[in-house]
């Protein structure tokens, strides 16, 4: 009896390491496989709007132009109903004032259709509210094309874009933060104004002062890469191809499409145009090198994972989260904390027989 007792204490003194060594290498798995995980998490950008970590990230921009109260409704909503079902943020390009009269804010007195839906909006993250002009009108007394802006004085540019950027405050409670100039023409003193009103992005075609993205008068310029309309599906992946494969290349590809653009005969959505965005949504999910954001950069996705994309033509609204992504990086670190336990499970049995094995002879 006393052998079997010292025996005993013998054993336990010889198993105790072992379990310290087992458990300690287990803590290390977890800690490292759970690292892993968060910033895994973290470079999909699902989970907030932050991109801190970019790499090499880059960043598609979908920018919906003439978000007017006289905008062709119904393709407005089926549109943005697919950025809802993909989970694809869009900046809206809003006209404030499209019409000639009545005077005073036009968003609010003109069609309350508009107005009602537009506001539903505002608490959807995908959406960001940006100032396109504040009529639309060629009213510049421009040699080059028309232009909203372009050649006008100072001081009637900042009226009119105050005026507008007051108007989007007034009638949604948002205050805009990115400029888009008509026509992708503006000049020096329309930059000088938007800068003083507090804009911090601005929007315009490469050609409106030969300049690709960079910092224009304080502000951050994102330059229009290609336009939906009169594109087809292999001709807007081949751009996007290019883009992805130039070393030399922005990191932003801003994808540029109006209501208009949706439009079908006799006042109906033009149904194929609407798959061809979603098609071109999907082949770029498919690269698996592109996030989605908008120009303020408020909020970044990475649209549906795949099987929800595949149930996205109408079935299934995902809605304004990135929960599939969060959910699918959970997910996937889970799997990893699991396979750990296993493996250092089946490790550590392995290790105690060979030990027991080799304790044998000795003792
Ligand atoms: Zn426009």
């Amino acid at each position: 009896m006393p052998q079997d007792k010292s025996n005993g204490i013998r054993r336990n003194a010889r198993v105790r390491p072992k379990i310290v060594l087992v458990c300690s290498l287990v803590s290390i798995l977890l800690f490292s496989v759970l690292f892993t995980g968060v910033s895994s998490g973290a470079t999909t950008g699902a989970s907030s709007g932050a991109t801190g970590s970019a790499q090499t990230n880059k960043y598609v921009i979908f920018r919906e132009d003439d978000v007017a109260p006289n905008a062709d409704f119904a393709e407005l909503q089926a549109v943005n109903q697919l950025n809802i079902n993909m989970n694809v943020p869009v900046t809206l390009g809003i006209i404030p004032h499209p019409y000639p009269t009545p005077s005073g804010n036009q968003l609010i007195k003109v069609n309350n259709t508009f107005l009602e839906y537009m506001r539903s909006l505002t608490s959807n993250h995908l959406f960001q509210f940006a100032q396109h002009g504040y009529t639309h009108l060629d009213t510049g007394p421009s040699p080059v094309g028309p232009s909203e802006f372009y050649g006008r004085p100072y001081a009637a540019q900042y009226d009119a874009i105050k005026q507008g950027r007051d108007d989007i405050i007034q009638a949604f409670g948002v205050t805009p933060t990115s400029f888009l100039p008509p026509f992708d023409k503006s000049d020096n003193n329309t930059v000088k104004a938007c800068k003083a009103l507090g804009f911090t992005e601005y929007s315009t075609a490469f050609q409106d002062f030969n300049q690709n993205g960079g910092n224009l008068g304080g502000m951050r310029l994102d330059t229009i890469s290609i336009e939906v309309t009169n594109n087809t599906l292999q001709s807007l992946e081949n751009a996007t191809n290019q883009w992805l494969n130039d070393p030399y290349s922005i990191n932003t590809f801003v994808v540029l499409y109006h209501p208009a653009d949706f439009e079908g005969p006799n006042y109906t959505v033009n149904a194929s145009k609407v798959t061809l965005l979603a098609n071109y949504i999907d082949y770029l999910q498919g690269t698996g090198r592109v996030q989605f954001t908008t120009l303020d950069h408020s909020v970044t996705t990475t649209g549906n994972d795949t099987a929800a994309s595949s149930s996205s033509e109408g079935t299934t609204a995902v809605g304004a989260t990135d929960a599939p992504n969060v959910g699918f990086a959970n997910a996937g670190a889970v799997f990893a904390v699991v396979g750990a336990i296993v493996v250092v499970s089946l490790a550590s049995i392995f290790v105690v027989r060979r030990r027991k094995n080799k304790d044998r002879p000795n003792g």
